[in-house]
């Protein structure tokens, strides 16, 4: 025995195609799966949408006011309507019915906002170090001036299309077990936007936007480092139909520099100094970023030793204070000796008892390590 399609509507049987359709919306929107997922409501919910499928059906509402199942594939019999359904989701013949519960209604803007646009600048180990002001050129599109970003040739305007009358999109009615659903699309001879350009700008070719070449005046913070982007707001690419600008990003490069490594906001170099120097201390003129400074080697200093000088690195660029320089000690062994220094050696090693040094042996390779270890650290 069929269901009693017009009490799951809750419509009298004389009630009309209006009344039917208002029941269904507003019981299909209660007891939508996505609204409400307890099983016995999806039950509920099925047939409601098989009661409305034969209702709003003139020829399967005679059917089924004379008695039979319009739904069964047999025409008797109940359960037909779950063969019906089979791999028709819901949620497509919600979105096709409401349509509104979805997607936006009515034209789309010409109006956009523009793109993000991105440009690389290179700067030198100084200027990260310290900030500056550098002169971009860039290339974004920019507001077309001949129409003002409106797409029309002067003297002309937008016309309010004709096959969609405004509306930017066009209905179609196709039959489902619904019944008639009615779909839209975008109107095609507006592609949406509800007006039509006849004259398009001459300039623009009607997008309302031009490329443009621009010097832009950007200031770059101490501390900035490879990849930091800094963002101009509003100095992307205008929109089409003059929408606003997206966001510029300056992307910076730093450039290597000939003697310094940055790590974080500390440099390293290495030093490479004689033997006798390093036994006896020495003072070694360096270029720092901060000028001429004499690096302090005190007598005794070993290979991979590192002398840091603080505050001599890059200027944080969050809280201001700045990173230390640090220079590694590389002792240099002589090498090419002539028979007076050899002799000297000679003499300064047995002064120390130095002659057959027993050596001492430890696992693995400690003074690459140990350097290595200091590298990580940023010593
Ligand atoms: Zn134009
Ligand atoms: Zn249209």
């Amino acid at each position: 025995m069929a269901t009693d399609y017009y009490a799951v509507l809750g419509v009298r049987r004389d009630a009309g195609q209006d009344e039917i359709k208002k029941a269904f919306r507003r019981l299909a929107r209660e007891l939508h799966p996505d609204v409400n997922p307890d099983p016995k409501t999806q039950e509920r919910f099925k047939e409601i949408n098989a009661a409305y499928e034969v209702l709003s059906d003139p020829q399967k509402r005679q059917v089924y006011d004379l008695g039979g199942d319009p739904l069964s594939p047999n025409g008797g019999g109940a359960g037909g309507f779950g063969a019906g359904a089979a791999g028709f989701g819901f949620s497509d013949i919600m979105d096709a019915f409401f349509g509104a519960a979805t997607g936006q209604r009515g034209p789309r803007s010409r109006t956009r906002r523009g793109q993000d646009a991105m440009i690389r600048l290179e700067i030198t180990l100084e200027e990260a170090a310290f900030g500056t002001t550098k002169e971009l050129q860039v290339d974004t599109a920019v507001t077309c001036t001949t129409c003002s970003g409106e797409g029309a040739a002067p003297g002309t305007s937008a016309q309010t299309c004709d096959m969609c009358r405004g509306k930017g999109e066009v209905s179609q009615v196709t039959r489902s077990f619904l019944g008639q659903v009615m779909t839209s699309r975008p109107c095609p001879q507006c592609q949406g936007f509800g007006t039509v350009v006849p004259t398009p700008c001459p300039e623009c070719a009607g997008d309302g936007r031009v490329r443009a070449r621009r010097t832009l005046t950007v200031k770059i913070p101490a501390g900035v480092d490879n990849g930091t982007r800094i963002q101009l707001a509003g100095e992307g690419e205008v929109g089409p139909g003059g929408g606003p600008a997206g966001d510029l990003y300056v992307e910076i490069a730093e450039t290597s520099h000939a003697v310094f490594q940055r790590r974080g906001d500390d440099l390293h170099c290495t030093v490479t100094i004689p033997m006798t120097a390093a036994a006896l201390g020495t003072q070694v003129p360096l270029q720092t970023l901060d000028g001429l400074e004499e690096v302090d080697i005190r007598p005794g200093t070993q290979s991979g030793q590192s002398i840091p000088l603080h505050g001599r690195g890059i200027t944080h660029l969050r809280g201001g204070g700045r990173g230390d320089l640090i220079v590694h000690v590389e002792v240099q062994t002589p090498t090419k000796l002539d028979p007076e220094q050899e002799e000297l050696l000679r003499r300064l090693s047995m002064l120390r008892g130095e002659e057959r040094p027993s050596g001492q042996f430890a696992p693995g390779q400690q003074g690459l390590f140990s350097r290595l270890k200091d590298a990580f650290n940023g010593r």
